[in-house]
Protein backbone atom coordinates (compact mmCIF):
# COMPACT_ATOMS: atom_id res chain seq x y z
CA UNK A 1 0.00 0.00 0.00
CA UNK A 2 1.26 3.39 -0.73
CA UNK A 3 -0.19 6.79 0.15
CA UNK A 4 -0.38 9.34 -3.10
CA UNK A 5 -1.44 12.48 -4.16
CA UNK A 6 -2.45 12.59 -7.91
CA UNK A 7 -2.74 15.88 -9.73
CA UNK A 8 -4.62 16.32 -12.90
CA UNK A 9 -4.24 19.01 -15.01
CA UNK A 10 -6.57 21.35 -17.02
CA UNK A 11 -6.89 19.52 -20.32
CA UNK A 12 -7.21 16.00 -18.24
CA UNK A 13 -10.42 17.50 -16.54
CA UNK A 14 -11.72 19.42 -19.79
CA UNK A 15 -14.95 17.78 -19.50
CA UNK A 16 -17.50 15.49 -17.86
CA UNK A 17 -16.00 12.41 -19.87
CA UNK A 18 -12.41 12.94 -18.84
CA UNK A 19 -13.98 13.95 -15.16
CA UNK A 20 -15.23 10.59 -15.12
CA UNK A 21 -12.32 8.73 -16.33
CA UNK A 22 -10.03 10.72 -13.74
CA UNK A 23 -12.50 9.50 -11.42
CA UNK A 24 -12.34 6.06 -12.13
CA UNK A 25 -8.16 6.19 -12.31
CA UNK A 26 -8.08 7.50 -8.77
CA UNK A 27 -11.25 4.98 -7.62
CA UNK A 28 -8.75 2.05 -9.12
CA UNK A 29 -5.63 3.38 -7.38
CA UNK A 30 -7.58 3.18 -4.11
CA UNK A 31 -9.07 0.19 -4.80
CA UNK A 32 -5.19 -1.66 -5.21
CA UNK A 33 -4.89 -0.60 -1.55
CA UNK A 34 -3.57 2.84 -1.96
CA UNK A 35 -4.47 6.14 0.08
CA UNK A 36 -5.49 8.46 -2.74
CA UNK A 37 -5.59 12.20 -2.66
CA UNK A 38 -6.56 13.79 -5.96
CA UNK A 39 -6.12 17.37 -6.72
CA UNK A 40 -7.56 18.53 -9.77
CA UNK A 41 -7.06 22.11 -11.62
CA UNK A 42 -9.75 24.12 -13.14
CA UNK A 43 -11.10 22.53 -16.65
CA UNK A 44 -9.27 23.37 -19.28
CA UNK A 45 -9.19 27.39 -20.67
CA UNK A 46 -11.32 28.12 -17.42
CA UNK A 47 -8.60 30.40 -15.65
CA UNK A 48 -8.05 32.37 -19.12
CA UNK A 49 -11.99 32.92 -19.07
CA UNK A 50 -12.36 34.50 -16.09
CA UNK A 51 -9.24 36.47 -16.09
CA UNK A 52 -10.39 37.96 -19.70
CA UNK A 53 -14.11 38.38 -17.69
CA UNK A 54 -12.51 40.48 -15.61
CA UNK A 55 -9.84 42.93 -17.48
CA UNK A 56 -12.94 43.40 -20.20
CA UNK A 57 -14.29 45.22 -16.84
CA UNK A 58 -10.65 46.87 -15.99
CA UNK A 59 -7.33 46.10 -17.18
CA UNK A 60 -6.04 46.10 -13.70
CA UNK A 61 -8.72 44.36 -11.44
CA UNK A 62 -8.03 44.57 -7.29
CA UNK A 63 -6.08 41.66 -6.85
CA UNK A 64 -8.37 40.39 -4.07
CA UNK A 65 -11.26 40.12 -5.90
CA UNK A 66 -9.09 38.21 -8.78
CA UNK A 67 -8.24 35.57 -6.96
CA UNK A 68 -11.83 35.15 -5.73
CA UNK A 69 -13.13 34.68 -9.74
CA UNK A 70 -10.45 32.43 -10.67
CA UNK A 71 -10.48 30.18 -7.82
CA UNK A 72 -13.94 29.55 -8.55
CA UNK A 73 -12.37 26.79 -11.62
CA UNK A 74 -10.84 24.25 -9.33
CA UNK A 75 -14.32 24.68 -7.00
CA UNK A 76 -15.90 23.57 -10.39
CA UNK A 77 -13.69 21.01 -10.90
CA UNK A 78 -13.64 18.84 -7.84
CA UNK A 79 -17.34 19.29 -7.40
CA UNK A 80 -18.08 17.94 -10.06
CA UNK A 81 -15.22 14.69 -9.48
CA UNK A 82 -17.02 14.30 -6.40
CA UNK A 83 -20.52 13.92 -8.15
CA UNK A 84 -18.93 12.24 -10.76
CA UNK A 85 -17.59 9.55 -8.12
CA UNK A 86 -21.20 9.27 -6.38
CA UNK A 87 -22.45 8.50 -9.40
CA UNK A 88 -20.52 5.39 -9.93
CA UNK A 89 -21.50 4.67 -5.76
CA UNK A 90 -18.30 5.92 -3.93
CA UNK A 91 -18.41 8.66 -1.27
CA UNK A 92 -15.90 11.35 -2.00
CA UNK A 93 -15.61 14.83 -0.50
CA UNK A 94 -14.65 17.51 -2.29
CA UNK A 95 -12.05 20.58 -0.49
CA UNK A 96 -11.42 23.63 -1.30
CA UNK A 97 -8.03 25.31 -0.51
CA UNK A 98 -9.00 26.58 3.24
CA UNK A 99 -10.82 23.22 4.14
CA UNK A 100 -7.65 21.54 2.84
CA UNK A 101 -6.28 23.36 5.78
CA UNK A 102 -3.80 25.85 3.04
CA UNK A 103 -2.55 28.71 4.67
CA UNK A 104 -0.64 31.47 2.57
CA UNK A 105 0.66 34.31 2.65
CA UNK A 106 -1.05 38.01 2.05
CA UNK A 107 0.36 38.15 -2.11
CA UNK A 108 -2.95 37.62 -4.16
CA UNK A 109 -1.89 36.29 -7.20
CA UNK A 110 1.54 34.91 -5.94
CA UNK A 111 0.53 33.95 -2.57
CA UNK A 112 3.00 30.83 -1.20
CA UNK A 113 1.80 28.51 1.53
CA UNK A 114 3.08 29.20 4.96
CA UNK A 115 1.16 26.24 6.79
CA UNK A 116 -0.53 23.03 5.34
CA UNK A 117 -2.57 21.46 7.82
CA UNK A 118 -4.94 18.81 6.01
CA UNK A 119 -6.74 17.44 9.20
CA UNK A 120 -10.23 16.94 7.27
CA UNK A 121 -8.35 15.25 4.15
CA UNK A 122 -6.63 12.81 6.89
CA UNK A 123 -9.96 11.87 8.04
CA UNK A 124 -11.36 11.00 5.23
CA UNK A 125 -8.40 8.86 4.08
CA UNK A 126 -8.30 6.95 7.29
CA UNK A 127 -11.94 6.20 5.85
CA UNK A 128 -10.81 4.28 3.23
CA UNK A 129 -11.89 7.28 1.04
CA UNK A 130 -10.88 9.34 -1.52
CA UNK A 131 -10.10 13.02 -0.93
CA UNK A 132 -10.38 15.66 -4.03
CA UNK A 133 -8.97 18.99 -2.91
CA UNK A 134 -9.37 22.16 -5.29
CA UNK A 135 -5.83 23.18 -6.43
CA UNK A 136 -4.14 26.19 -6.98
CA UNK A 137 -5.58 27.96 -3.81
CA UNK A 138 -5.54 28.68 -0.58
CA UNK A 139 -6.30 31.22 2.26
CA UNK A 140 -4.52 34.06 3.60
CA UNK A 141 -4.10 35.07 7.39
CA UNK A 142 -7.34 37.64 7.00
CA UNK A 143 -9.67 34.67 5.25
CA UNK A 144 -9.66 35.82 2.23
CA UNK A 145 -8.89 33.21 -0.72
CA UNK A 146 -6.04 33.42 -2.39
CA UNK A 147 -4.14 31.80 -5.53
CA UNK A 148 -0.93 30.60 -6.10
CA UNK A 149 0.45 31.78 -9.56
CA UNK A 150 -0.22 29.91 -13.03
CA UNK A 151 0.39 26.44 -12.62
CA UNK A 152 0.27 26.77 -9.26
CA UNK A 153 -1.97 22.93 -8.95
CA UNK A 154 1.53 21.16 -9.21
CA UNK A 155 2.43 23.20 -5.70
CA UNK A 156 -1.01 22.39 -3.64
CA UNK A 157 -0.51 18.41 -5.03
CA UNK A 158 3.39 18.39 -3.93
CA UNK A 159 2.65 20.23 -0.66
CA UNK A 160 -0.12 17.96 0.01
CA UNK A 161 2.11 15.28 -0.51
CA UNK A 162 4.74 16.53 2.19
CA UNK A 163 2.05 17.30 4.70
CA UNK A 164 0.58 13.87 4.21
CA UNK A 165 4.01 12.39 4.00
CA UNK A 166 2.81 10.46 1.41
CA UNK A 167 4.99 7.88 -1.05
CA UNK A 168 4.88 10.19 -3.78
CA UNK A 169 3.25 12.36 -6.26
CA UNK A 170 1.88 11.99 -9.64
CA UNK A 171 1.37 14.62 -11.68
CA UNK A 172 -1.26 13.45 -14.39
CA UNK A 173 -0.87 16.15 -17.86
CA UNK A 174 -1.59 15.86 -21.49
CA UNK A 175 2.16 14.50 -22.28
CA UNK A 176 4.05 11.74 -20.64
CA UNK A 177 6.64 12.85 -18.96
CA UNK A 178 9.10 15.76 -19.14
CA UNK A 179 10.40 16.09 -22.67
CA UNK A 180 14.40 17.09 -23.35
CA UNK A 181 11.95 20.23 -25.14
CA UNK A 182 8.64 21.36 -25.49
CA UNK A 183 7.13 18.52 -27.32
CA UNK A 184 4.63 20.95 -29.08
CA UNK A 185 7.66 23.12 -29.98
CA UNK A 186 10.70 20.58 -31.53
CA UNK A 187 8.93 16.74 -33.19
CA UNK A 188 12.38 15.51 -32.56
CA UNK A 189 11.76 15.66 -28.83
CA UNK A 190 12.54 13.15 -26.71
CA UNK A 191 11.25 12.08 -22.88
CA UNK A 192 13.59 11.76 -20.29
CA UNK A 193 12.90 8.89 -17.84
CA UNK A 194 14.58 10.31 -14.56
CA UNK A 195 15.81 13.87 -13.81
CA UNK A 196 17.09 15.90 -10.77
CA UNK A 197 15.30 18.15 -9.13
CA UNK A 198 18.26 20.57 -9.93
CA UNK A 199 17.36 20.17 -13.52
CA UNK A 200 13.38 20.42 -13.45
CA UNK A 201 14.01 23.87 -11.36
CA UNK A 202 16.25 24.91 -13.86
CA UNK A 203 14.01 23.94 -16.65
CA UNK A 204 10.67 25.59 -14.97
CA UNK A 205 12.07 28.40 -14.07
CA UNK A 206 13.65 29.03 -17.51
CA UNK A 207 10.22 28.44 -19.15
CA UNK A 208 9.01 24.91 -19.35
CA UNK A 209 5.26 25.16 -17.60
CA UNK A 210 5.04 21.60 -17.61
CA UNK A 211 5.94 21.71 -14.04
CA UNK A 212 5.20 24.79 -11.78
CA UNK A 213 8.42 26.39 -10.55
CA UNK A 214 8.02 25.97 -6.30
CA UNK A 215 6.27 22.63 -7.02
CA UNK A 216 9.71 21.30 -7.62
CA UNK A 217 11.28 23.81 -5.22
CA UNK A 218 9.23 21.82 -2.69
CA UNK A 219 9.63 18.38 -4.35
CA UNK A 220 13.46 18.87 -3.90
CA UNK A 221 12.87 20.79 -0.53
CA UNK A 222 11.31 17.64 0.73
CA UNK A 223 12.51 15.06 -0.97
CA UNK A 224 9.49 14.21 -2.67
CA UNK A 225 9.64 11.77 -5.66
CA UNK A 226 7.34 13.54 -8.32
CA UNK A 227 6.23 10.96 -11.57
CA UNK A 228 4.70 13.10 -14.04
CA UNK A 229 2.81 11.27 -16.63
CA UNK A 230 0.06 11.12 -19.11
CA UNK A 231 -3.62 11.66 -17.68
CA UNK A 232 -5.24 9.21 -20.29
CA UNK A 233 -2.47 7.10 -21.85
CA UNK A 234 -0.35 4.32 -20.02
CA UNK A 235 3.37 4.81 -19.81
CA UNK A 236 6.05 5.04 -17.31
CA UNK A 237 6.24 9.38 -17.50
CA UNK A 238 9.18 10.50 -15.97
CA UNK A 239 10.53 10.68 -12.22
CA UNK A 240 11.88 13.86 -10.88
CA UNK A 241 13.95 12.95 -8.08
CA UNK A 242 17.78 13.27 -6.35
CA UNK A 243 21.09 13.25 -8.95
CA UNK A 244 21.74 9.69 -8.77
CA UNK A 245 23.88 7.36 -11.12
CA UNK A 246 21.09 5.83 -13.15
CA UNK A 247 20.31 8.99 -15.24
CA UNK A 248 21.57 9.67 -18.48
CA UNK A 249 25.06 11.35 -18.95
CA UNK A 250 24.73 14.44 -20.83
CA UNK A 251 26.34 17.70 -20.42
CA UNK A 252 22.87 19.15 -21.97
CA UNK A 253 19.58 17.32 -20.72
CA UNK A 254 17.21 19.95 -21.72
CA UNK A 255 16.46 22.82 -24.15
CA UNK A 256 13.68 25.54 -23.18
CA UNK A 257 12.50 29.05 -24.06
CA UNK A 258 10.67 32.01 -22.79
CA UNK A 259 8.85 34.78 -24.33
CA UNK A 260 7.57 36.78 -21.07
CA UNK A 261 10.35 38.91 -20.12
CA UNK A 262 11.63 42.23 -21.87
CA UNK A 263 14.16 44.04 -21.47
CA UNK A 264 15.13 47.82 -20.20
CA UNK A 265 18.22 49.56 -20.88
CA UNK A 266 19.48 53.06 -19.12
CA UNK A 267 21.41 54.05 -21.55
CA UNK A 268 24.96 56.63 -20.23
CA UNK A 269 24.87 56.35 -16.88
CA UNK A 270 28.12 57.51 -14.54
CA UNK A 271 30.48 53.94 -14.74
CA UNK A 272 30.83 54.78 -10.86
CA UNK A 273 30.14 52.77 -7.03
CA UNK A 274 26.58 52.57 -6.43
CA UNK A 275 24.66 53.51 -9.58
CA UNK A 276 23.70 49.77 -10.21
CA UNK A 277 22.52 49.28 -6.95
CA UNK A 278 20.22 53.03 -7.24
CA UNK A 279 19.00 51.77 -10.35
CA UNK A 280 17.82 47.92 -8.99
CA UNK A 281 16.37 48.85 -5.81
CA UNK A 282 13.94 51.64 -7.36
CA UNK A 283 12.69 48.38 -9.31
CA UNK A 284 12.70 45.94 -6.32
CA UNK A 285 10.83 48.58 -4.13
CA UNK A 286 8.14 47.88 -6.56
CA UNK A 287 8.75 43.79 -5.83
CA UNK A 288 9.43 43.29 -9.85
CA UNK A 289 11.84 41.03 -9.77
CA UNK A 290 14.85 41.70 -12.35
CA UNK A 291 16.15 38.61 -14.11
CA UNK A 292 19.66 39.03 -16.07
CA UNK A 293 21.57 42.59 -15.81
CA UNK A 294 24.49 43.38 -18.43
CA UNK A 295 26.44 46.19 -18.02
CA UNK A 296 28.82 47.78 -20.87
CA UNK A 297 30.97 50.68 -21.44
CA UNK A 298 28.96 53.30 -23.37
CA UNK A 299 30.19 53.40 -27.18
CA UNK A 300 33.35 56.06 -27.47
CA UNK A 301 32.97 57.57 -23.92
CA UNK A 302 35.02 57.26 -20.94
CA UNK A 303 33.23 57.33 -17.34
CA UNK A 304 29.90 55.87 -18.83
CA UNK A 305 27.99 52.62 -19.10
CA UNK A 306 25.10 51.18 -20.39
CA UNK A 307 22.95 48.40 -17.86
CA UNK A 308 20.42 46.11 -18.91
CA UNK A 309 17.93 44.23 -16.99
CA UNK A 310 15.00 41.70 -17.80
CA UNK A 311 11.87 41.96 -16.17
CA UNK A 312 8.95 40.11 -16.62
CA UNK A 313 6.47 40.98 -19.04
CA UNK A 314 4.15 41.82 -17.13
CA UNK A 315 5.77 44.33 -15.06
CA UNK A 316 7.35 46.10 -18.18
CA UNK A 317 5.24 48.54 -18.66
CA UNK A 318 5.44 49.88 -14.58
CA UNK A 319 9.36 49.13 -14.71
CA UNK A 320 9.80 51.66 -18.26
CA UNK A 321 7.66 54.63 -15.73
CA UNK A 322 10.07 54.05 -12.80
CA UNK A 323 13.03 54.39 -14.89
CA UNK A 324 11.62 57.52 -17.06
CA UNK A 325 10.47 59.04 -13.96
CA UNK A 326 14.03 58.11 -12.45
CA UNK A 327 16.45 58.79 -15.25
CA UNK A 328 17.56 62.40 -14.39
CA UNK A 329 18.55 61.57 -11.04
CA UNK A 330 19.65 58.46 -11.86
CA UNK A 331 22.05 61.01 -14.81
CA UNK A 332 21.06 58.55 -17.62
CA UNK A 333 21.04 59.91 -21.23
CA UNK A 334 17.82 57.33 -22.05
CA UNK A 335 15.33 54.93 -21.04
CA UNK A 336 15.12 52.17 -23.51
CA UNK A 337 12.58 49.17 -23.67
CA UNK A 338 12.46 46.41 -26.06
CA UNK A 339 9.18 43.24 -25.40
CA UNK A 340 10.16 41.75 -28.53
CA UNK A 341 12.81 39.66 -27.15
CA UNK A 342 12.60 35.98 -25.62
CA UNK A 343 15.41 33.42 -23.56
CA UNK A 344 16.33 30.65 -24.71
CA UNK A 345 18.01 28.02 -22.15
CA UNK A 346 20.10 24.71 -22.29
CA UNK A 347 20.29 23.15 -19.17
CA UNK A 348 22.13 20.09 -17.87
CA UNK A 349 24.27 18.94 -14.22
CA UNK A 350 26.64 17.25 -16.56
CA UNK A 351 27.64 20.78 -17.60
CA UNK A 352 29.77 21.07 -14.78
CA UNK A 353 32.53 18.54 -15.88
CA UNK A 354 31.77 19.11 -19.82
CA UNK A 355 33.82 22.35 -21.88
CA UNK A 356 32.73 23.57 -24.93
CA UNK A 357 29.13 23.60 -24.17
CA UNK A 358 28.53 27.49 -24.27
CA UNK A 359 31.00 27.37 -27.95
CA UNK A 360 28.48 24.49 -29.07
CA UNK A 361 25.52 26.99 -28.09
CA UNK A 362 26.57 29.73 -29.68
CA UNK A 363 27.80 28.26 -32.88
CA UNK A 364 24.36 26.50 -33.48
CA UNK A 365 22.40 30.08 -32.92
CA UNK A 366 24.69 31.68 -35.29
CA UNK A 367 24.50 28.77 -37.45
CA UNK A 368 20.94 29.99 -38.14
CA UNK A 369 21.71 33.52 -38.39
CA UNK A 370 20.35 34.45 -34.97
CA UNK A 371 21.90 37.14 -32.86
CA UNK A 372 22.68 36.73 -29.01
CA UNK A 373 21.52 40.32 -27.19
CA UNK A 374 22.56 39.25 -23.70
CA UNK A 375 24.14 36.02 -22.07
CA UNK A 376 23.40 34.17 -18.64
CA UNK A 377 25.26 31.56 -17.42
CA UNK A 378 25.25 29.11 -14.24
CA UNK A 379 27.01 26.12 -13.64
CA UNK A 380 23.96 23.99 -15.18
CA UNK A 381 22.53 26.57 -17.30
CA UNK A 382 23.28 28.81 -19.98
CA UNK A 383 20.76 31.32 -21.15
CA UNK A 384 20.66 33.84 -23.85
CA UNK A 385 18.27 36.64 -25.04
CA UNK A 386 17.36 36.17 -28.83
CA UNK A 387 14.38 38.44 -31.04
CA UNK A 388 11.70 36.97 -30.18
CA UNK A 389 10.50 35.33 -33.60
CA UNK A 390 13.41 33.48 -33.70
CA UNK A 391 12.88 31.48 -30.42
CA UNK A 392 11.37 28.20 -31.53
CA UNK A 393 14.09 28.31 -34.25
CA UNK A 394 16.27 28.49 -31.61
CA UNK A 395 15.23 25.55 -29.29
CA UNK A 396 14.94 23.16 -32.41
CA UNK A 397 18.18 24.51 -33.55
CA UNK A 398 20.41 23.80 -29.93
CA UNK A 399 18.18 20.41 -29.71
CA UNK A 400 19.89 19.32 -32.79
CA UNK A 401 22.91 20.93 -31.95
CA UNK A 402 23.17 18.89 -28.55
CA UNK A 403 22.08 15.66 -30.14
CA UNK A 404 19.24 15.05 -28.00
CA UNK A 405 16.85 13.30 -29.64
CA UNK A 406 19.72 10.24 -29.52
CA UNK A 407 19.52 8.20 -26.16
P1 LIG B 1 -1.49 20.92 -17.11
O1 LIG B 1 -2.69 21.63 -17.61
O2 LIG B 1 -1.65 19.43 -17.03
O3 LIG B 1 -0.95 21.51 -15.84
P2 LIG B 1 0.49 22.35 -18.64
O4 LIG B 1 -0.08 22.94 -19.88
O5 LIG B 1 0.70 23.25 -17.48
O6 LIG B 1 -0.39 21.08 -18.23
O7 LIG B 1 1.88 21.65 -18.97
C1 LIG B 1 1.97 20.70 -20.00
C2 LIG B 1 2.61 21.31 -21.22
O8 LIG B 1 3.96 21.69 -20.92
C3 LIG B 1 2.78 20.40 -22.40
O9 LIG B 1 1.60 20.35 -23.19
C4 LIG B 1 3.97 20.99 -23.15
O10 LIG B 1 3.56 21.78 -24.25
C5 LIG B 1 4.61 21.90 -22.14
N1 LIG B 1 6.06 21.66 -21.97
C6 LIG B 1 7.01 22.62 -22.00
N2 LIG B 1 8.22 22.10 -21.86
C7 LIG B 1 8.06 20.77 -21.72
C8 LIG B 1 8.97 19.68 -21.53
N3 LIG B 1 10.30 19.87 -21.44
N4 LIG B 1 8.46 18.44 -21.41
C9 LIG B 1 7.13 18.23 -21.49
N5 LIG B 1 6.22 19.21 -21.69
C10 LIG B 1 6.68 20.47 -21.79
N1 LIG C 1 -6.00 26.79 -13.10
C1 LIG C 1 -4.74 27.40 -12.77
C2 LIG C 1 -4.04 27.89 -14.03
O1 LIG C 1 -4.59 27.73 -15.11
C3 LIG C 1 -3.85 26.53 -11.96
C4 LIG C 1 -3.38 25.27 -12.65
O2 LIG C 1 -3.93 24.85 -13.66
O3 LIG C 1 -2.43 24.66 -12.14
O4 LIG C 1 -2.99 28.45 -13.96
MG1 LIG D 1 0.30 23.16 -15.43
Amino acid sequence: MARIVQKYGGSSVANLNLIREVARKAVAARNQGNEVTVVLSAMKGETDRLLKLAKELTPSPPLRELDSLISTGEQVSVSLFAIACAAMGEKVKSFLGFQAGILTDDHHQKARILKLDPARVKTELAKGRIAVVAGFQGINRQGDVSTLGRGGSDTTAVALAVALNADHCEIYTDVDGIYTTDPNVCSKARKIDRISYEEMLELSSLGAKVMEIRSVELGMNYGMPIHVRHAHSPGDGTVITKEDPNMEKTPVRGVTHQINEARVTLTKVRDEPGVASRILSIISKSDIIVDMIIQNRSRGEDGFTDLSFTVPLSDYERTMELMRAAREELGAEGALGDDDIAKVSIVGVGMRNHAGVAATMFQALAAEGINIDMITTSEIKISCVIQKKYAELAVRALHDAFELDKA
